[in-house]
């Protein structure tokens, strides 16, 4: 038996801080050791966790082989990483880790005249999805698309033998890579590519290995699955092939598929030469509805004798959480048959593409000719149309995440979700192992790859009471079927610690050790990420575990209401219990941070918001996953503090390791709409700021933000102040002297004070609710604070719009009997500042004078996004009971109250022509509470006005963010990432912003003045 050296880890449990000097000395990138760093890169996307020694992000290929030098010598493991994706916990280990994903992601040639022999070869740290855009205008594209394709590196993919979901027409990672160049354990550079022109080291390995497969021939045949899903061990069979798909068109031996799937365990890859395929240039999508689950899988065998690019399944539970999920409820029901039947079981999605369209749909025909055939007639849903087909696609990726969304301790396991059966077994299988699950108490959600028999399947178990103990005994069983049906255990997301001790299980000892004499000649010090592959642990081995039995959460009364998240879900009917009755230590707020599962969906670049700040520096400290998981790990007391950064046992966030990660969040509220599992950082970072600001007391910038709505109204009533104050944006030296003192950047302007504004001008109406309910066409008029005191025509417009329409008007305010009160204030800037208290108290008298209108059914409109959803979202969290809830309920933004009326046809304007095209960004609040398209939709009756949205992320301001002299420069790099180039493109577009923070930063940036919404609706009123 081959006697790998020990795990060195298990030596070595930190860095010697002569090793850490030794590397920051060496390497030009950032060297990480503090427990903190070291924690965010704990964990990938699996339910394990191991700490690294320390975390290297290199700058470059000298500082990757400086540190492999670093590390060989000093006896310390390497972990290569990636995006982190990773289910099987590869990406663990307690080892110096690099992560490739920040700057080594550059494409180093590329051949892409003949599409039929095109080529690219690229850093590991490349991203899938920039790969794809790069290779968009060329006609091709990498087609292995993983659903992680926003996140997933070219390395990580590699490492896993990554499979999309076209798989069955394309192929593995395996089947697309034409070369690697990778580090050996001895430092030596070597090119593994065409073994018969292999030279030095690469012939050398492949020829040890070509002799081990001479002897084990009939091993091979014997006990290698034949499906094209089998991703576990090393390919040995390179050379003995035995997958259904061969390696290679010729058949000719690649040696660099030896490294595929290796799990990062024998070498570290410098550069992959990637076979590039033809863009197809139309794609249809056949959608079969099917009542029964087993008629789904059945059919799957007859589908793709069709020739379909993909079938993908969908399943029942996936269909009810995507409806409940608002962000992709349209797109399912576009995808049923009947959107309203609660009967359908399963949906397959079946893909047809092609260089023409036509065939394609002779093609989505003979879909439902089959179909029929089968038993079920009207059962296709066709989408020709390429946008529909996208966002379903969307909504199929984000299926594992949908289901995480569970909230309480039970939560969907990987562990067998890969498990590949050839398809004339699909049925039979899936049958037998819901069985099994539900012996074992539990349930599964199906979904994924039908085509190629791997279908995803992960249990809802508790991982902190028995789930060890289940997860066991489900994988026994589910390896018994695997074996009956001729199948793979692992089928497409790797071995890693958890599919690792089933390898010699799926191909008996004498595989396993030549896998373990391959581990030993190509990585004799067992340099590169041991105990994977080779030597694994016990999949249920509790001291890898992110959450054991013995997991513990410090107790904590937390500032805001979290007891939505303090539940339990029952795994087989999935009831949830009452709000707060878990007895979570924190009352809700650590499995509230627990819902990120480290999917990494939050690290995208390219649609929607989240998350602005990684966009603009890549560090994982400065992502919504690696906000969460330092949050969780200060919740439970794995941040091992220095002296001067110990936080008091009941404010466990008030530490500077926190507020480092909390830094650059934006609160834009991106992540609470668009992470799958809901984490909802911009309240984490108001229950965070309210700890921090406790311990560490408020800073005068926090009392000038937080305190603007109560001073504001002061200012205006002393003559001649206004003027002063604005004097500061014309007199440098008091904007310098302004930032000396309170941190306010002196290179940014300041809002305008008014001496007339909105609270001083002709009286205001006022009606109480009673008065008001007797109005067919009445609403309630918030005023918000920036509006009223700096941009006061926006409300003007407001009331003469809603006037001109017929509207009875309440604005809300104290009644004047009650002598001389302040405004009402949403508290938005105290929560900003942390200052839940005074936040509570501002709310709540808003709340108690807007519940009886809301109780009324009267609608309340705001035009200030940030303001106006603070009472549609956090004013839920402060226990203001069922007045907060109503009021939530009849928030919302003028426009979504107008777009409601229209379509009601009690709001029917007739505008004049515009004179200029509509260029609108939306707020990300409202995009957050998908507030943009009610927007647009009215902007579109404007004629000529041919709205367009600018596809933005954050505008960067963000309150008080982007005035602060230390953000300054982030706030500014955020606006340019889309929303400020996108202005400028357009120098004739009239632009439309909602927020007052969004305008400002075009104005600042763009030089160009945005408008509210309101004010161009007023403006082209036709009357
Ligand atoms: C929601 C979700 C959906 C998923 N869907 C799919 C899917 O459709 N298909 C699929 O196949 N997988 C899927 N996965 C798994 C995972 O996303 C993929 O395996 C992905 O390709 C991993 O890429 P990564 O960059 O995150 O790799 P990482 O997790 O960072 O790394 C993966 C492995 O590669 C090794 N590695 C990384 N860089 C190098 C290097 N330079 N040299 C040597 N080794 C290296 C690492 O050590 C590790 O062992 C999914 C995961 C999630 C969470
Ligand atoms: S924050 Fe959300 S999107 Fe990001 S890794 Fe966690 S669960 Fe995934
Ligand atoms: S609130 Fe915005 S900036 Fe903060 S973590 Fe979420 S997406 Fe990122």
């Amino acid at each position: 038996m081959t006697k790998i050296p020990a795990d060195p880890s298990f030596r070595i449990k930190s860095l010697p801080p002569e090793i850490t000097s030794k590397l920051q000395k060496e390497v030009k990138g950032q060297v990480m050791v503090d427990s903190a760093s070291r924690g965010r890169y704990a964990t990938d996307a699996s339910i394990y966790q191991q700490f690294p020694l320390a975390v290297l992000v290199p700058e470059s290929a000298e500082d990757i082989e400086a540190g492999l030098a670093i590390a060989k010598e000093s006896g310390i493991p390497v972990l290569a990483r990636g995006g982190g994706t990773s289910q099987c916990g590869q990406t663990t280990g307690a080892a110096l880790v690099i992560d490739n994903s920040k700057f080594f992601r550059n494409i180093l040639s590329s051949d892409l005249a003949d599409a039929e022999k095109a080529t690219i070869e690229v850093e590991p740290g490349m991203v899938l999805d920039h790969l794809n855009t790069f290779l968009k205008p060329h006609g091709l594209w990498y087609p292995v698309d993983v659903s992680t394709g926003a996140q997933a590196t070219i390395g990580g993919m590699a490492g896993n033998n990554s499979c999309g979901s076209r798989s069955i027409a394309y192929g593995n990672m395996v089947h697309n890579v034409l070369g690697i160049d990778a580090w050996l354990a001895n430092g030596q550079l070597a090119h593994f590519g065409s073994y018969d022109g292999a030279v030095g080291e690469a012939k050398v390995l492949g020829d040890f290995v070509k002799g081990l497969v001479d002897h084990l021939k009939p091993e091979i045949e014997a006990h290698w699955p034949k499906v094209m899903r089998r991703v576990a061990g090393y390919n040995l069979d390179v050379f003995h092939p035995q997958s259904e798909l061969p390696y290679t068109l010729d058949n000719s031996v690649n040696l660099s598929h030896l490294l595929v799937g290796s799990e990062g365990t024998l070498a570290f890859f410098k550069s992959l030469k990637l076979k590039l395929s033809r863009l197809p240039k139309h794609k249809v999508l056949g959608v079969v509805n099917f009542a029964s689950f087993y008629k789904a899988m059945d059919s799957a065998q007859h589908i793709v004798r069709l020739g379909p690019t993909a079938v993908e399944l969908v399943d029942r539970t996936m269909i009810d959480l995507s409806r409940n999920n608002p962000a992709f409820r349209k797109t399912i029901e576009t995808a049923l048959v009947d959107a309203n039947a609660k009967t359908v079981d399963a949906i397959l999605l079946v893909e047809f593409s092609g260089d023409e369209h036509a065939p394609l749909l002779q093609k989505l025909k003979e879909l439902d000719t089959l179909m029929s055939d089968l038993g079920l007639p009207n059962s296709v849903v066709m989408l020709p149309d390429p946008a529909m087909q996208k966002n379903l696609w969307e909504v199929r990726k984000a299926g594992l995440n949908i289901m995480m969304s569970l909230k309480g301790d039970g939560k969907p396991v990987s562990f067998i979700e890969d498990c590949a059966v050839p398809l004339e077994h699909l049925a039979n299988y899936t049958q037998a192992l819901t069985e099994v699950f539900s012996k074992h108490g539990t349930r599964g959600t199906w979904y994924a790859h039908a085509s190629v028999g791997t279908l995803h399947v992960r249990p809802i178990l508790d991982m902190r009471r028995d789930g060890a103990l289940k997860m066991r005994a489900i994988a026994e069983e589910a390896s018994e079927l695997v074996r009956k049906y001729k199948g793979a255990f692992s089928g497409e997301h790797g071995d890693g610690l958890c599919r690792g001790e089933w390898i010699s299980w799926q191909f008996g000892p004498k595989i396993t050790e030549a896998l373990a004499q391959i581990k030993y000649q190509f990585d004799p010090s067992n340099l590169f990420n041991p105990g994977k592959i080779v030597n694994p642990p016990k999949m249920d081995d509790a001291s890898y575990f992110r959450y054991s039995p013995s997991y513990t959460v410090i107790p904590v009364r937390p500032k805001l209401d979290w007891s939505a998240w303090n539940v339990q879900s029952n795994p087989v009917t999935e009831a949830i219990t009452a709000a707060g009755s878990e007895g979570d230590p924190a009352q809700g707020l650590a499995k509230a941070i627990d819902m990120c599962n480290n999917n990494g969906h939050c690290r995208k670049f390219d649609a929607d918001v989240m998350c602005p700040s990684y966009r603009i520096t890549r560090n994982e400290k400065d992502l919504t996953r690696g906000r969460a998981n330092t949050l969780r790990l200060a919740m439970s007391g794995q941040l091992v503090m220095n002296g001067n950064d110990v936080p008091p046992a009941h404010l466990p966030l008030a530490t500077q390791a926190v507020k480092e990660v909390m830094d650059l969040c934006v609160s834009c509220k991106g992540c609470k709409r668009e992470c799958p599992t809901g984490v909802d950082m911009a309240k984490m970072k108001i229950e965070f700021l309210a700890q921090y600001k406790e311990h560490f007391g408020h800073t005068l910038r926090d009392r000038l933000v937080a305190h603007l709505p109560r001073y504001a109204p002061m200012i205006s009533k002393v003559p001649g102040l206004p003027f002063l104050l604005n004097l500061r944006n014309h007199i440098p030296l008091l904007a310098k002297i302004q930032e000396w003192v309170t941190g306010i950047s002196a290179k940014r302007s300041l809002p305008i004070w008014k001496s007339k504004h909105f609270w001083n001008q002709a009286p205001l109406p006022f009606m109480a609710a009673e008065e008001l309910a007797k109005h067919d066409k009445r609403v309630v008029l918030f005023a918000d604070t920036f509006n009223a005191y700096f941009e006061n025509e926006n409300l003007q417009s407001a009331l003469s719009l809603l006037k001109k329409a017929g509207y009875a008007v309440h604005v809300a305010q104290p009644p004047k009997n009650q002598g001389e009160q302040k405004p009402f204030c949403c508290g938005r800037t105290y929560l900003a500042a942390g200052m839940v208290g005074e936040a509570k108290s501002r709310l709540s008298a808003l709340i108690n004078h807007l519940a009886p209108y809301a109780k009324g059914g009267i609608a309340i409109v705001g035009l200030e996004p940030s303001c106006l959803f603070t009472l549609r979202d956090e004013a839920l969290s402060m226990g203001l009971g069922q007045s907060a809830q109503v009021v939530s309920e009849h928030a919302q933004l003028l426009e979504e109250f107008l777009a409601k009326e229209l379509q009601a046809q009690r709001f029917a304007p007739t505008f004049k022509e515009a004179t200029q095209p509509i260029l609108l960004h939306g707020h990300c609040h409202q995009k957050a509470f998908a507030a943009v398209s009610p927007a647009l939709e009215l902007l579109k009756l404007i004629p000529n006005a041919n709205p367009q949205l600018i596809e933005s992320s954050c505008c960067g301001m963000a309150g008080s963010f982007g005035y602060e002299v230390e953000h300054i420069e982030a706030s500014k790099q955020m606006a340019e990432l889309s929303l400020l180039p996108s202005i400028r493109k357009q120098p004739n577009a009239l632009v439309v912003a909602d927020g007052t923070s969004c305008r400002h930063q075009i104005a600042d940036g763009a030089s160009r003045e945005a408008m509210h919404i309101v004010r161009v609706l007023e403006g082209h009123l036709d009357s």
